[in-house]
């Protein structure tokens, strides 16, 4: 660690700096915008990240000429959190929004062969923006259409705050409610699956109707579409490294916490190889057993809890080909293995031909195949699903596999995830994992940095930063 991280947090045995001081641990998007928010309040901060990049789970790296994400990341227009953080960054023109919701979705088994339908919306009040694209979406027959209507008003009755939602699996729900086989498959878990990581029946009704209703049942533009059009590494490493540097928060990579302490005078000493910082409050923005590994004893009251949070892994197949093979700049397939198809090309830096990205959520029994395996089974399905790949060359085909993508959205995993407060004055979590409401995106994430920031800010008696996200007031 350079000698840069001692201005914000102290070694163990000065006294403490004078003002306030705060160690976050973990450079995913929760520790960013929980040292940014400190930072803004004037805590001096110091963020601690193990690996040699900002970013976590959503970054990329380089093979070869071509910069490549370790996964697709998409965001909606109801990422209010994220869409501030990219603001923050100064990075929301490189992550643009669709003007209007818009997701071709391709069937290919179909009897009379490949079959091109559109999930889009009007300009009408909710639920009527739908309305039109559901009336002629042509995967699903007239009754299920209808049955679906009449599901999505039974979700929008639902109160997200009633907890007996979580201990009921989002699939019996939906059969419940009259949905067939076809329905779950070509709607409810084509959007389910991509948000939750997991299909309706592993996922919580709770966090299944938090994702309906939000993004398709709240406001019209809710579910309209974003991704970086950028490599992720430009928004979430490089932009949000100038943001902390300008913020005057010192950001140490490579450099892993052993072990976080409270001292005797109600400081905090934080352990990282060859030297120990102490401040006055830590966040933890790590993963639930990074978490569980470094808390320190009666800290939380069921700490082992932590360890049932399960995770769920997303494989990403990607594909270079010699030529350009594909117009849209993305699209979701059914009868297929293949979930969602992005090109990739501009982001990436590639001069000549094209580059598909595959996203496979729930990629339980995929994670570990082999490359070859997976390279039989899924460029004869992209042949089917684009044409243009048919007589094309494949110049490159490579995998990215996250085996803890996200935390699994069982049934009973609200009651699993803490809240930023721990019992231990001056520590605090954070992390896409916590007790948001919303499932492991990179808007928890960045909820979750600012819950933590808030209960911090509240605890140090400072104001809170008057440009920070405001959490809307529960209706
Ligand atoms: C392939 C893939 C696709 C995804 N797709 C989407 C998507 O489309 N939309 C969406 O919203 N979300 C998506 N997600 C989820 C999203 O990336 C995460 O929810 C979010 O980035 C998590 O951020 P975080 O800060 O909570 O945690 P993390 O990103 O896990 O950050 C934790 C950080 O802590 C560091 N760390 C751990 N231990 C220590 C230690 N002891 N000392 C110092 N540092 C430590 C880690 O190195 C890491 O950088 C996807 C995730 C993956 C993997």
């Amino acid at each position: 660690m350079s000698d840069g991280a001692h201005a914000s947090a102290a070694h163990a045995g000065t006294p403490a700096p004078a003002g306030r001081s705060a160690v976050v641990v973990g450079g995913g998007l929760a520790g960013i915008t929980a040292a940014l928010a400190l930072a803004d309040a004037g805590v001096r901060v110091t963020l601690l990240e193990g690996r040699p990049r900002l970013g976590g789970l959503a970054f990329s790296f380089q093979r070869g000429d071509l910069t490549v994400d370790n996964g697709q990341h998409v965001y909606l227009r109801c990422c209010t959190a994220y869409r501030w953080f990219l603001d923050r960054i100064e990075g929301a023109a490189l992550a643009p929004l669709q003007d209007r919701l818009d997701v071709p979705v391709l069937d290919v088994n179909r009897p009379e062969g490949r079959r091109l339908g559109r999930l889009r919306r009007d300009a009408l009040p909710v639920p009527l923006h739908l309305g039109r694209s559901l009336a002629t979406y042509p995967h699903l027959s007239l009754a299920e259409r209808a049955a679906v209507g009449r599901a999505a008003l039974a979700l929008k009755g639902l109160d997200l705050a009633d907890p007996t939602l979580d201990t009921q699996d989002f699939g019996s729900w939906l059969a419940a409610h009259g949905q067939s086989a076809r329905a779950v498959e070509a709607l409810w878990d084509l959007v389910g699956v991509a948000t939750l990581n997991a299909v309706a029946g592993d996922a919580s009704l709770g966090l299944a109707a938090m994702v309906f209703k939000t993004g398709l049942l709240s406001d019209p533009g809710a579910a309209d579409i974003g991704w970086a059009h950028v490599p992720l590494g430009e928004l979430h490493d490089r932009l949000a490294r100038k943001a902390l540097d300008s913020a005057g928060v010192r950001t140490e990579v490579r450099t892993r916490v052993t072990s976080v302490s409270n001292n005797e005078n109600g400081t905090w000493s934080v352990q990282v190889p060859g030297e120990t910082l102490r401040a006055d409050t830590v966040v933890l923005a790590v993963p639930q057993r990074e978490t569980h590994d470094l808390l320190p004893p009666g800290a939380l009251d069921a700490p082992e809890q932590l360890l049932r949070i399960g995770t769920a892994p997303i494989l990403n197949v990607h594909v270079v080909y010699d030529r350009k093979v594909l117009a849209r700049p993305f699209f979701a397939a059914l009868g297929t293995p293949v979930q969602w198809v992005f090109d990739r090309t501009d982001a990436s830096g590639l001069a000549e031909g094209q580059y598909l990205a595959l996203s496979q959520s729930a990629a339980q029994d995929e994670i570990d195949a082999p490359v070859a395996e997976l390279r039989e089974r899924y460029l004869p399905e992209l042949e089917r699903l684009v044409p243009g790949t048919r007589g094309a060359a494949v110049k490159d085909f490579f995998v990215t596999r996250e085996r803890t993508a996200t935390f699994a959205p069982t049934p009973g995993v609200g009651r699993l995830r803490p809240g930023a407060r721990t019992k231990a004055p001056g520590l605090y979590l954070a992390g896409a994992w916590t007790a948001t409401g919303w499932p492991a995106t990179m808007e928890s994430a960045v909820r979750s940095g600012v819950s933590a920031a808030d209960a911090a800010l509240s605890a140090l008696g400072r104001p809170r930063p008057r440009h920070l996200f405001e959490f809307e007031e529960a209706a």
